[in-house]
């Protein structure tokens, strides 16, 4: 199993992590921006197939009206040069003969009424004998020249109505009003409304009655309805979607429709289709939807990936920080227990360390009985070395003293500076014998070592004091037995090493 250290992860994995979800983030908003385009296309399309469609309906029934309103105006002209007519007029001839012709006339065409009228608009004649003006024209005087497409609720047939003037000798003296029923619209196979506008706007026919005498102009095609307190006929209730200006949307209901106009002739008549858009905007809705909801998801996710960068990057941040002063606070405390154990002008090991390491080798040799020696070693005669050189050779007698100690000596064994010239020796796993061995290895090894200097040498000897450490002992017993031993020798003579052994006196002097 692999440890746990190893399987933790780290800050580069958590990037990494955040590219690849960042790259699939990315390849996906493409994707939908792919899709998106695509599918604008293809509302752009069907709008642009449902304007063709309804420009074709407005113009086909546009050109039906133009047709049917035509023949009645030819109709009027017609009847304006009948030699009844005019006989009558200028010598208010035979009454009953025009009657007849008119009749005739209406009947054969099927006019809905033919009106004629004085100078002042007054009805003189009309066909059928009791044919009712149209209401709109009961309150007033017929003009003599005026033409009017309306749808009649009544019979949901669109009518229309032309006066044209009757001229003698350069005089207008009459008009002829002709009313006539015109053909309904041509409908292609689809689901389109049509209405028709006046000059002014004024829807003068629909389908559906109820948009009838509402007004209708580019205008009222803005987002902003015209102020409900202007006078005027009602608008009609029409609007632009903001979502797709193709596209209008209508009555209360909203209702989105595609229109097309066309104009019928200088009479100011337009036809207007109105085609369903319903499935098309229905289309562009959800796209909207989906749309706004993407970009709010997409929004919230890069948010969110960059906090988390942020927030990975700060703990990255401050771990390094944390570990960098974790690491300078482990140097500096070895740095002090170095200089706490250490004796800085020979880097040996100093007496505290010795006293730690005798109490370690005690405690080893009573469980384990392992058994050791100590050497207490003092520099011969050190007082005149630094008489005779100065306190600064001294300091370098101490130092070769060292270092050639150290060489000397196994990588086990220690050898600790405890006093001014005073050192001890400390030799584990070593018994009586072989240590003495050792120590007076060491004094040779000092004594054939002198110190080389650039005018002199100094030659260094030592008296060695030497114990071998026992179960009862404690770290002063064992000291204070060194030291005795080195006191002989010293006493003996100096550069020797004697030890304090109670079956056998040890002593040696070297040279
Ligand atoms: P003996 O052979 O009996 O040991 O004679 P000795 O002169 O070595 O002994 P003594 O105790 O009389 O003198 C020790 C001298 O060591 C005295 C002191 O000035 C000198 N000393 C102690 N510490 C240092 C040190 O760090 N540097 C130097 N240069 N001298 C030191
Ligand atoms: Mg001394
Ligand atoms: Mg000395």
């Amino acid at each position: 199993m692999m440890p746990s250290k190893n399987s933790r992860l780290l800050p580069q994995d958590y990037y990494l992590f955040g590219a690849i979800l960042l790259l699939l983030l990315l390849v996906a908003l493409a994707c939908w921006f792919m899709s998106r385009h695509w599918i604008h296309q293809r509302i752009l399309a069907q709008l642009d197939e449902l304007h063709q469609q309804s420009t074709l309906a407005a113009t086909t029934a546009s050109q039906d009206l133009q047709r049917d309103t035509r023949q009645i105006q030819h109709m009027a002209q017609a009847l304006t040069t009948l030699s009844t007519t005019r006989h009558f007029l200028k010598n208010n001839g035979n009454r009953g003969a025009l009657q007849a012709d008119l009749d005739k006339f209406g009947a054969a065409f099927e006019l809905n009424g033919i009106w004629l009228a004085g100078p002042q608009g007054e009805v003189l004649l009309r066909s059928p004998a009791l044919q009712p003006l149209p209401s709109f024209l009961q309150a007033i005087p017929i003009p003599q020249r005026f033409r009017r497409l309306v749808l009649d609720p009544e019979l949901k047939q669109a009518t229309y109505y032309y006066a044209a003037p009757i001229e003698i000798e350069g005089t207008t003296v009459a008009s002829l009003l002709l009313s006539a029923s015109v053909n309904g619209f041509s409908r292609p196979g689809f689901r389109t409304e049509l209405l028709v506008t006046d000059h002014e706007g004024i829807i003068s026919m629909a389908d559906n009655p109820t948009w009838l005498l509402h007004s209708l102009n580019e205008a009222h095609l803005s987002y902003r309805p015209r102020p409900s307190a202007e006078p005027g006929p009602p608008l009609f209730p029409i609007s632009r979607s903001p979502l797709l200006p193709e596209v209008l949307l209508l009555g209360p209901q909203q209702s989105p429709i595609v229109l097309a106009s066309h104009g019928m002739d200088e009479s100011g008549y337009q036809v207007h289709a109105l085609a369903d858009a319903q499935h098309i905007y229905h289309l562009a809705q959800e796209q909207d939807r989906w749309a706004t909801i993407i970009s709010l998801a997409t929004t919230g996710s890069l948010w969110g990936g960059l906090l988390t960068l942020l927030t990975l990057k700060r703990n990255r941040r401050h771990r390094l920080a944390f570990s960098r002063a974790n690491n300078e606070l482990v140097r500096l405390n070895q740095q002090l227990k170095q200089l706490a154990t250490t004796d800085a002008l020979t880097l040996c090991p100093n007496r505290r360390a010795a006293e730690a390491r005798l109490q370690y080798e005690l405690a080893n040799l009573q469980r384990y009985h392992h058994p050791f020696c100590i050497v207490m070693v003092d520099i011969d005669h050190f007082k005149h070395i630094n008489d005779q050189h100065g306190h600064d050779i001294g300091d370098k007698v101490l130092r070769h003293f060292a270092h050639t100690g150290r060489q000397a000596i196994r990588e086990t064994d220690v050898l600790a500076r405890i006093g001014g010239e005073e050192f001890l020796l400390i030799l584990p796993e070593t018994e009586h014998q072989q240590g003495l061995q050792l120590a007076r290895r060491l004094l040779d090894t000092i004594s054939a070592t002198p110190l080389y200097l650039a005018d002199r040498t100094i030659s260094i000897s030592f008296s060695g004091g030497l114990t071998e450490a026992r179960k009862t002992d404690g770290t002063n017993d064992l000291l204070v037995r060194a030291d005795r031993a080195l006191y002989q020798a010293k006493e003996k003579g100096r550069c020797r090493i004697c030890s304090e052994h109670p079956l056998q006196d040890q002593s040696a002097a070297v040279g």
